[in-house]
């Protein structure tokens, strides 16, 4: 048998289901590998070992005596950027040092209610900033296929933990593209659902109109059951939906034949790394002879994807951060006064990333320049959205890969703040106009690193863009290959 660390959700529940393991065996699995091997990885910032224990008993009891829950006894562990009572949850950041929270996320709530085996807190950039988890305050997070390259971010804790078999699933967030891009660097499947999908309870603040949390696991089918137990309207996030939430694990079987697919001329342009160009058009050909029809459109506002997204992304922190004051969360600095104790608290407590970015989003919303600017960048997403919805009236799904390039090397990019900018070209653009995406793995590069393809859907669409992820990968096998580390 397959170690017990690299069984999908699906099988761990069938040999649970049937009595060939238990949760305390698949908890104890994953506690000793994450002993084992997270020091060289850093997916975890906080390991919760007593509670994992003590809900895989409570799930093996509750097994026994009869009892069934869509993932009765499976670990997971959760992005710190999701409250979790009693928990530390830092959000990567020494601002919120010591701070436990004195309720759970919404998803994280119902998680727990669907027999979940809460692992820990997960590594990423400080409040979801950046694309590679080295703006982490404590240290960065490695990519299990190669450790001296980043595993994306600003989830990369949550991708590094599943690839390198530390918890069988994992929720991220996603704000520009910090749950796809870690998914595509680490060969993973994750959704990043659409706005409204998944309440924002409790999942701390970076830019409020963009933020969605979202499941990380090793296939479609494994995200279709997280991302149903998260799902749904919550009346503590006026936000959330009242949509009613599918069946995703039953619209896995629905036929993929007739699904018309459309590929983005600017998402396939210059500047992509040839072989991750290559792997989306193959998986592409795939969709088709799987019985999909391509077709190729234009996304004429692609350009203006990044300037508005970031503009207004650092206009929403500047304004979400501003709590962080030294007085009701997390660390104080002690300062002469009042004005004085914020200034030490903030000048110490946040990064050099998060200051540059509440810098540029005040100077946004200021009077003189806030039509200039934030004016500007609400109208260029007004126009966004509405070439979304052009394009959906036309196909059923986008195809693009996630992200130009494949992992990139540990302080590669991060010298120069633009290019670090520019990697998000092809996922801020489903963010600002609120849809959905699901990210595949879809081949390797030529020093073996997996490359991702993104299927992008209209709001509230994410049950076909599963049946589409769950046909591919029932015809290729780019999802079951595993890094050599993790063997
Ligand atoms: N890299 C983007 C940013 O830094 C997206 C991050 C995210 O999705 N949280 O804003």
């Amino acid at each position: 048998m397959t170690s017990l660390t690299s069984l999908t959700i699906s099988q761990a529940l069938a040999l649970m289901r049937a009595g060939d393991i238990s949760a305390r065996d698949l908890t104890e699995a994953h506690l000793q590998r994450i002993e084992a091997i997270d020091p060289s990885i850093g997916a975890y910032l906080t390991v919760t070992a007593d509670l994992a224990r003590q809900q895989a008993e409570a799930a093996d009891e509750a097994r026994a005596a009869g009892q069934d829950k869509p993932l009765l006894g499976i670990p997971i562990a959760i992005k710190d950027v999701l409250s979790t009572q009693g928990i530390e949850t830092t959000c990567g950041s020494k601002i919120l040092e010591g701070y436990r929270p004195i309720f759970d996320a919404t998803a994280v709530a119902r998680l727990y209610e669907a027999g979940a085996v809460m692992l820990g807190k997960l590594n990423m950039d400080e409040f979801a900033m950046g694309s590679s988890t080295e703006n982490s305050a404590y240290f960065p997070a490695r990519n299990p296929w190669n450790l001296e390259r980043v595993p994306g971010g600003s989830s990369g804790g949550s991708a590094a933990a599943v690839a390198a078999e530390m918890a069988l699933a994992t929720l991220g967030s996603d704000t520009g593209g910090s749950i796809r891009q870690p998914a595509s660097f680490c060969g993973l499947s994750a959704i990043k659902p659409s706005y409204g999908r998944v309440s924002r309870y409790g999942l701390i603040a970076y830019g409020s109109s963009f933020d969605q949390a979202g499941p990380f696991a090793r296939t479609a089918e494994d995200v279709a059951r997280v991302l149903g137990v998260i799902a749904g309207h919550d009346p503590l996030d006026s936000t959330s939906m009242p949509t009613a939430v599918p069946d995703y694990v039953a619209g896995l079987r629905g036929e993929i034949r007739g699904l018309r697919i459309g590929l983005p001329r600017e998402y396939f342009a210059e500047g992509l790394q040839p072989d991750v160009a290559a792997a989306a058009r193959a998986a592409a050909a795939q969709f088709e002879s799987l019985g999909a029809e391509l077709r190729e459109l234009s996304f004429e506002h692609a350009d203006y994807c990044l300037p508005a997204y970031y503009i207004i992304a650092m206009a929403e922190a500047s304004a979400n951060l501003a709590r962080y004051d030294g007085v009701r969360f997390g660390a104080r600095v002690e300062g002469a006064d009042l004005i004085d104790t914020y200034k030490k608290t903030r000048g110490i407590g946040f990064g050099d990333e998060v200051k540059r970015r509440i810098m540029l989003g005040t100077y946004t919303l200021s009077a003189g320049y806030y039509d200039a600017y934030y004016g500007k960048a609400q109208a260029a997403r007004t126009l966004i959205r509405q070439e979304f919805d052009a394009m959906f009236a036309q196909v059923d799904a986008l195809l693009a890969p996630v992200a130009p390039a494949t992992a990139f090397k540990f302080g590669e990019v991060t010298q120069d703040p633009m290019r670090m900018i520019l990697a998000d070209v092809l996922t801020i653009s489903a963010n600002l106009a609120g849809i959905c995406g699901l990210s595949l793995p879809c081949g390797f590069d030529a020093a073996g690193l997996p490359i991702g393809l993104q299927l992008l859907g209209a709001p509230f669409t994410e049950e076909r863009l599963l049946r589409l992820g769950q046909a591919y990968q029932s015809a290729t096998d780019w999802h079951l290959r595993a890094p050599e580390f993790a063997g």
